[in-house]
Parts: C-alpha cells; structure tokens; sequence
C-alpha cells in the first residue's frame, strides 16, 4: 500500500512560536503550537489534519485490539433519550456534567457522557437466551460532559473521543472473563501507544464493593498520585500501597527503661531533638476508636499512619482517629504522651517496621514525660502486626522489593464490573436451559482517546517540541529540503522529490517540508511537530551523495548514502 504524503507548502497547519495564554501543561501548549489542535469554546476543539491523523491512529490501535479480544464494534447515538437516563437513575446522579438538549416537540435528550442505557435496551431488545451470550459490544465515539473547569486541553475537555465497551454474560464467571479479556486488551493498547502505564484497583468505599481498575499513565501533570513499581507490575493508590513487611530481628540487650521529662515539645522533631536522637527512633501510638474500644496503632516517629490500613484491619468495624472530644472523655489518655504499653488500649497494632534491632523513644504515659530504651517484648508487645505506614518513596515494593515510586497519573483507561445494575433497571435478562429468567451481568470498559494523546505528549517531549512514537506519529518521516539559491538547488530538490516519492511506494507516511522558508524555521518546526525521523536533503550533502537522518526522540544523527536511503529507512 502507498504511504500517505503531505507538502509543507499545501498542510493546513500555523505551528506557533509562543504557547497559547490559557494552556498550563505542556501537551496542551504543545497540540496547539503544533497546530494539532484549535480551541472553538471551553474544553471544546477543531481537529486539524495532523491532529486528525495521531486521533486516527490511536483510535486505530485500540480497534484492532478490541477486535482482537472479541469485541463487536457497533455506532451508539451521541443525542439519547432523556427518560432511559430517568430510568436508571443516572440523570439525577450526573446533574449539571451532563449536557442536555431539547428537540422541536420539547423532548428531552442528553448528549452521551457513556452509553450504559442505550446499549443496555439495545441488548435487551435482540437477546433473550442463555445461548445469546456473552456479547461485547464497543464503540469509539464522541462524549460530552459539562466540566465545571475544563483545562488541561485535552485531558479535561467537555467533547472527548472515547471508546466505550459493554460486556453482557449469563454468570460472574462469564462476567469475570469478559473483564480478564479487556483488562489484558486495554494493557495491550497503552503498550502499543508508547505509554509508561499501571494498572491500579480502584479504592472501593465498602467491603464487597464493585470490582474495578484503573489504567494510569505516569506523568508529572496527572490528577491523581499512586505508588508504582518500576521492575514488576505492582502499582496501588496512596492509600491502599503497602511495602513489603519488616522481618523479625533479634534485638541487642537494651538498658532499663528510663523515663525523661519532656516539658513543652510540641511534635516528635523537637522531643527527638532534645534527646539528641533522631524521629525515626522515636515511636508514636497513634489513638483510634473501633467501635468504642481504644486501639493504638504504633509506627516510627518519622512515618505516617495510613488510616485506611487501620481501617482495613478492623473489616466489619467501625473505625476511627480519636477526636479532640474523645481525649477530652478521657483523662487517664495523654495526648501526644502515649506509649506502646498503655494499659487502658483493647489492642495495639503495630507496623512491622516497629521490630527493630534497637529500643525506642516512646510516650511514658504522662503528660510532659517520655520513656527511653523501651524495648519490643520486654516492654511492650503488640496484640496485631499489620503494615499501617503510609508508603513513601524509595520503601521496597511489597511484591519484588524494589524500591518504590510515588508518581502522579494521568487516567487514560477503566474496567468496571457493573453486575446487574442496569440489566434490572432496563430489563435485560435471559432464560436458562430450565427455563428461568435471570438478569444479565454487565461489565463496562471505557479508554480516552482523545486524553490518551495528551498523556503520550506529556511523556514523549522535549524543549523543541513533541517526540511522536512511531505507532502513532502523523507522519514516520519528515523530509526538510534546503535547496538553497545555487545551481544545485534543482538537483537538491529532485533528490529530496525522489526519496519522498521512493518512501511513500514503500508504505511509508512522509511529511515533505517545501516551503520557500530559512533552515532555521523548517529544523524548528520540524522538532515541533515531532515525527520520528527527520531527513535533511542540503546542497552540501546531496553534492557529496548523501543526506543526513536524525531520530527525534533521542537527537541521533548520521548519514544515509543516497544510493541505499531507501533500503536503510525501510529495513
Ligand atoms: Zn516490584
């Protein structure tokens, strides 16, 4: 198949020197300097041809990979009836993020923000039997939500291009598979699009809640910070991260307990500070109520407590940090003086970096006093060991040990396990070989199109501009010719004219930059745009039959004898 080819001189594209006013993160100032992208009113944007051909291709990838995992692309009405939202509940639950349109008979629609009612009738309407299913059913269409403050171009814009899948299954087994097949499919198509990526549980607000995950792509710029692993696959929001548990240690004979008087030293660095010591060996027994019980949780002094594992260690219960109303119904309680060893606590749970080979500066149970050399076992045990510090950077990855990292994130995907949700509110069931009628159990997938291109310029720019991989790239090769004004500018041309025709006979997409313009404003805007090879076809080179290539992610560069650029570009 020939290659797509484009002249410079006949692009419709106005690359800018300056970022736009209202862009705050580099692949918005980028899409629009780039001219990938033009703003027509909040959050909302024209799609210029090279911007058109990276959405192309990104919406390429993820097609190809639903295909692959049987999923069936289908088109879904962006204008849906207003009373299918009424019907699931959903009209009330967005409010004012959903955009509402009225027709000439005064109906009521809304402008998609996702298609859970629409397709959920659709399937409803055609299947009605055990041997129907399971079907999944995806679409790579435009949605709407009214954003109170879009910004970020596109990662919070009000029209997005999204694909959006939904899987119908006759059991949680079969559910579960339809949900396995695009958890492995969606890691897949962030893959091919050159983004580094996790894939992190969503915290779930009750036990037994909805299955669900989400795929994170790493960038400064995300909305969201998680921990990660960069040598295995272990990524997890702040709150639910763990690192890997301390072992036990034989601890070296400590000298007796020794009580100190503290007066007046308001937080751990100044009491540390004032037994010339240092936080991290000081101890802290953090108060908790758990159903009216005292709990102390114990962590290092320089560590925070995660209260979601205090949480998480008590399921069933009711958990939470005491209040400055519980200390005060509690006089035998010395705030900020408490100890591991404190007779009035139901429990203490400790994290297990608290087993370490040495005593610890602890709360003496009385206000203005502190205990040293208090030492685990002889001293104080603990009732529970959980890991109940909040993870930092640099602590060893609960799975392989490597150290962590805490990075924030761009969503660029989620898989959802919807259960029957709206198969009961729209009627979608089926009967088994017995005849017995059961609800449909659903899954739904969505991944951001549009957003995915912002997360994949965060990652791949530079000072000069973005830095396409290749499996998206408007263009593969970007031809600068600079002909310049002697008698070789017409051999310059022709061999510049020759590789571009010769590229696109190979299948290759090529960007030919034409224009009457100086060295310096087609090297500039060729670093801009961003295309993964640059060829540079000059007097001096081509006089000595050559042309020189640089690789733009990485600045390489080399020549290409002109006889063999061909074979070379397209080994
Ligand atoms: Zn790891």
């Amino acid at each position: 198949m020939t290659g797509a080819g484009m002249r410079m001189s006949s692009l419709f594209v106005r690359t800018l020197r300056d970022d736009p006013a209202d862009a705050e993160v580099p692949s918005h100032k980028l899409m629009v300097r780039a001219g990938l992208i033009r703003r027509v009113a909040s959050g909302i944007y024209s799609w210029l041809p090279l911007g058109n051909r990276v959405l192309r291709n990104v919406a390429q990838i993820v097609r190809e990979e639903m295909d692959a995992a049987g999923a069936q692309e289908v088109i879904l009405p962006i204008a849906q009836p207003l009373d299918l939202w009424k019907q699931s509940g959903r009209d009330e639950a967005y409010g004012p993020m959903m955009f509402r349109v009225q027709d000439r008979k005064e109906a009521w629609y809304a402008m998609s923000p996702t298609a859970e009612e629409v397709v959920t009738t659709l399937v409803a309407g055609e299947y009605s039997s055990y041997k129907d299913l399971p079907v999944n059913l995806y679409q790579i269409n435009w949605k709407y939500r009214d954003e109170l403050r879009p910004r970020f171009g596109l990662l919070r814009a009000r029209e997005f291009l999204m694909k959006d899948a939904y899987s119908f299954d006759a059991d949680l087994a079969g559910l579960q598979a339809s949900y396995d097949a695009m958890y492995d499919a969606y890691g897949r198509v962030f893959t091919r699009c050159g983004l580094t990526f996790r894939s992190v549980k969503a915290q779930s607000g009750e036990i037994g809640g909805d299955t669900s995950q989400e795929f994170m792509a790493v960038a400064a710029i995300g909305e969201d910070a998680f921990v990660w692993c960069e040598q295995c696959d272990y990524a997890a929001n702040t709150e639910a991260a763990t690192r890997r548990a301390h072992e036990g240690v034989a601890i070296p004979e400590q000298p007796a307990r020794e009580p100190v008087h503290t007066p007046d030293m308001p937080g751990i660095d100044v009491v540390a500070e004032h037994l010339n010591t240092t936080a991290d060996l000081l101890m802290k027994a953090i108060a908790f109520d758990v159903d009216g019980d005292l709990v102390l949780a114990l962590v290092p002094g320089d560590r925070e407590v995660n209260e979601y594992a205090v949480f998480a260690a008590f399921p069933g219960r009711s958990v939470r940090l005491y209040t400055d109303a519980d200390f005060a119904m509690r006089s035998d309680l010395p705030k900020g003086y408490i100890g591991p060893d404190f007779a009035g606590a139901t429990h203490t749970i400790a994290d297990s970096s608290i087993r370490a080979p040495h005593g610890w500066v602890t709360g003496a149970n009385e206000v203005d006093h502190h205990a040293k050399h208090m030492t685990l076992g002889r001293d104080f045990t603990p009732s529970e060991w959980a890991e109940i510090v909040l993870v930092e950077s640099g602590d060893a990855c609960p799975s392989c040990g490597s150290p962590l990292r805490i990075d924030r994130g761009i969503e660029v995907g989620h898989v959802f396990q919807l259960g029957t949700k709206y198969s009961e509110a729209l009627g979608a069931s089926f009967t088994d070989e017995h005849g017995a009628e059961h609800l449909m159990q659903m899954g739904c997938y969505g991944i951001g199109v549009s957003r995915i291109l912002s997360a994949v310029v965060e990652e791949h720019h530079d000072d000069g501009g973005i830095a396409w991989p290749a499996s998206v790239a408007p263009y593969q090769v970007h031809i600068v010719v600079l002909p310049g004004r002697g008698d070789t500018a017409a051999t310059v041309t022709r061999a510049a004219e020759d590789l571009y025709e010769g590229l696109r006979a190979r299948g290759v997409d090529v960007l030919l930059d034409d224009r009457d313009a100086s060295p310096g404003v087609k090297f500039a805007d060729a670093d801009l745009l961003g295309m993964p090879v640059q060829l540079t076809v000059g007097a001096k080179g081509v006089g000595r039959g050559v042309v020189e290539r640089k690789v733009r992610a990485t600045g390489e560069r080399d020549e290409l004898d002109l006889a063999t650029a061909l074979d070379a570009l397209t080994a």
